[in-house]
């Protein structure tokens, strides 16, 4: 059985109504028949339910088609309406089908009454889908749009054919500060920078034809964009585009979407450098290391050799050349194994504000006449555990650089302060670390650096100065040294406005308190004790082992840390001083102090090494019969090392 059919009738007349219901029945579909003569009962009948079909006579004694038709529309339904009256003319029949109704018939051709019926609410379902259709589609675009102007990315269309934007979300705002109906007149390549546009339309070329040959959409992600924002500064994207035939068949279309990736590709460059310093660090301190058992032998032989030679021979004079040659080999080696780290440091607490004061003087001197200095502290307390020579060494390096920034004359500002960093900073400076800082900041008011150098100043041997003039050491150092330090450097600069470099040391523990450092001098004097001298480098080992025997000691001599071992077994009684080499075959120098340390608890030990880092980094601290000798070293530091520690070993016997 099928549904019933609801028909609505406006009819005065009873036998008009039952006529119509008997032409309805024939169609076979049970009729659920109501019929109203006035505009109430129909405003009734119509509230009371929906209908399927509403039929209207033209003229009633209260009523009238027009007005049912008119109510129906006010009541916003879309129900089929159809007129069945007595005859009405053409005229009235084209406007009652203009202002809505969907058939007119006369009551002489009732005939056609069930099929209008059966048509008009086939139409009326149709209808009722296709609005259900637009509703959704309206929906989804509506929830579409939302989701694009949510956003943190922008998302844009562009018509290929005239190339300009047809969509960009509001986030265009944040991203280039402008509003998206700016954006509309323009195209994607009004606001890519130069350099990139070729890459960008080169790959969606290369998509476009991809298109051609397959129909289907085809996607591209183009990194490291640069886009220009309103105020002509340049901020860096990666773009995800979308090449589509438009479904209208107007033409293609392109939907991107662009982020922002300032903050990525920052990290990425920091991490890309500290990698580089890392390397680079690396093989300086390996080159370092080699070099100096070499330099070690050069020095040490030509220093003999020239012992050997009368005063004011000729020979003795090239020696000295040779001698004078390795000297500043050596300070250059040293300035390598600062920078990449492998330099021992003595560490005690000092206060920031002492170190400045105490070289004010030494400083002016060498800035010179043309350029001030001035120096200022925002208050006491900068206490940090550090080298104080080695902090020395960076005022010295930042000062230098300041002059030099500022040859026709300028200020220096040296100034302390105390910094405190937490995770929120550190996102504004991606350079930091949270933490409690010491600063100490030189800053010039000279020519400045640009971006390009700034990269670059750390790096050992880079340098903007002519030949002759820049060893490209300077920052090199002061990158080491701060780094071995837990330290940060932040540097500013812009070309023609000076520059401030802040070095940032780790505030000291509160407890700590600034300690003065003593330097023992001992003068270099022979002995007549019996040394133990354990070192791999035969040159290095003959010459030290020849140093001693000329001023009167006895000599040990082992070529491994093992063979060290066996010979203070056998002989260790009579042995006043080991002298070891830090890294050597089978055993190392540190290795074999324990042992020794553990047969003669007191016994002094002198470890010398080009980088004693490991000694760090094994816990070695120097203490008085325990001390290092930093390779190369000439014939009177090694006396003077040597007599100095046999001398307080002797203060101090074992038991
Ligand atoms: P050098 O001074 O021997 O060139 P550095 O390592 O000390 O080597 O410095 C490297 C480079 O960094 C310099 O050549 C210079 O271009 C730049 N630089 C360093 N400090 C400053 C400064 N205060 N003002 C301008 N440029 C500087
Ligand atoms: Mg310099």
């Amino acid at each position: 059985m099928s549904d019933p059919l609801f028909v609505l009738h406006a009819e005065d007349s009873e036998s008009d109504g039952a006529l119509v219901q008997r032409e309805l029945r024939k169609a076979g579909r049970p009729v659920e028949y109501r019929r109203v003569e006035t505009e109430d009962g129909m405003r009734a009948a119509l509230e009371e339910r929906e209908w399927d079909v509403i039929i209207a006579d033209y003229r009633l004694p209260q009523f009238s088609a027009p007005s049912a038709l008119a109510l129906l529309q006010g009541m916003g339904r879309d129900t089929p309406f159809i007129v069945v009256s007595g005859f009405i003319g053409e005229e009235i029949a084209v406007q009652m089908m203009r202002a809505g109704a969907r058939d007119y018939l006369m009551k002489d051709t009732l005939a056609r009454l069930a099929p209008t019926v059966e048509r008009e609410i086939r139409e009326a379902a149709a209808r009722r889908e296709r609005r259900g259709a637009e509703e959704a589609l309206r929906e989804s675009e509506a929830r579409y749009r939302l989701l694009a102007e949510n956003s943190g990315d922008v998302i844009w269309t562009i018509d290929m054919v005239s190339q300009r934007f047809t969509y960009v979300s509001p986030s265009v705002r944040r991203l280039l500060g402008v509003s998206p109906a700016e954006l509309s007149s323009r195209t994607l390549l009004d606001i890519v920078r130069p350099e990139d546009k070729e890459r960008v339309m080169s790959l969606l070329h290369e998509r476009m034809d991809a298109l051609q040959a397959h129909e289907e959409p085809t996607r591209v992600r183009i990194d490291a964009v640069e886009l220009t924002r309103a105020d002509g500064t340049l901020v860096a994207t990666e773009m995800v585009v979308t090449l589509r035939n438009e479904i209208s068949g107007r033409g293609r279309e392109l939907i991107g979407v662009s982020r922002d990736i300032t903050d990525r590709m920052l990290l990425e460059g920091q991490l890309v450098h500290a990698q580089k310093m890392e390397a680079v660090g690396q093989l300086a301190g390996g080159v370092a290391h080699d070099f100096n058992n070499l330099l070690q032998a050069i020095l040490g032989f030509a220093q003999l050799a020239s012992d050997e030679l009368p005063e004011g021979s000729t020979v003795r004079q090239y020696l000295a050349e040779v001698l004078r040659a390795s000297d500043r080999a050596r300070a250059l080696i040293g300035k390598l194994l600062t920078f990449s780290r492998r330099e021992t440091s003595r560490r005690s607490v000092i206060d920031l504000d002492d170190l400045v004061a105490g070289m004010s003087d030494m400083l002016r001197k060498l800035i010179g006449e043309t350029c001030r200095l001035s120096t200022s502290s925002d208050g006491p307390g900068k206490l940090v555990t550090a080298d104080p020579g080695q902090i020395e060494q960076v005022l010295v390096n930042l000062c230098v650089n300041a002059k030099d920034a500022m040859a026709s004359g300028g200020t220096v500002q040296i100034s302390t302060s105390l910094a405190r960093f937490d995770t929120e900073s550190c996102r504004r400076n991606p350079w930091a670390r949270p933490g409690e800082f010491a600063v100490l900041s030189v800053t010039d008011t000279g020519i400045g650096m640009s971006a390009d150098v700034v990269r670059h100043i750390f790096e050992p041997f880079f340098t903007t100065k002519p030949r002759g003039r820049g060893t490209g050491l300077g920052m090199a150092i002061v990158y080491g040294i701060v780094t071995q330090h837990d330290g940060l450097i932040d540097v500013q600069s812009l070309p023609g406005q000076g520059t401030s470099i802040s070095i940032h040391l780790p505030l000291a523990r509160v407890d700590a308190a600034p300690q003065k450092a003593v330097q023992p001098v001992t003068a270099a004097r022979g002995g007549n004790e019996i040394v133990l001298l354990a070192e791999d480098d035969d040159s290095v080992r003959t010459f030290a082992s020849q140093v001693l025997k000329q001023s009167g000691y006895t000599v040990l001599t082992a070529a491994d840390g093992a063979q060290a071992l066996e010979l203070f077994q056998s002989r260790g009684e009579s042995v006043s001083l080991v002298v070891l080499d830090v890294i050597m075959p089978r055993m190392t120098g540190p290795a074999v102090a324990d042992r020794i340390r553990s047969l003669r608890p007191r016994l002094p030990i002198l470890f010398c090494t080009g980088h004693d880092f490991r000694l760090l980094e094994a816990g070695f601290a120097p203490s008085p019969d325990m001390d290092v000798l930093p390779k190369p070293f000439t014939t009177a530091d090694l006396l003077r090392k040597v007599r100095g520690l046999i001398d307080i070993g002797r203060a101090a016997p074992d038991s």
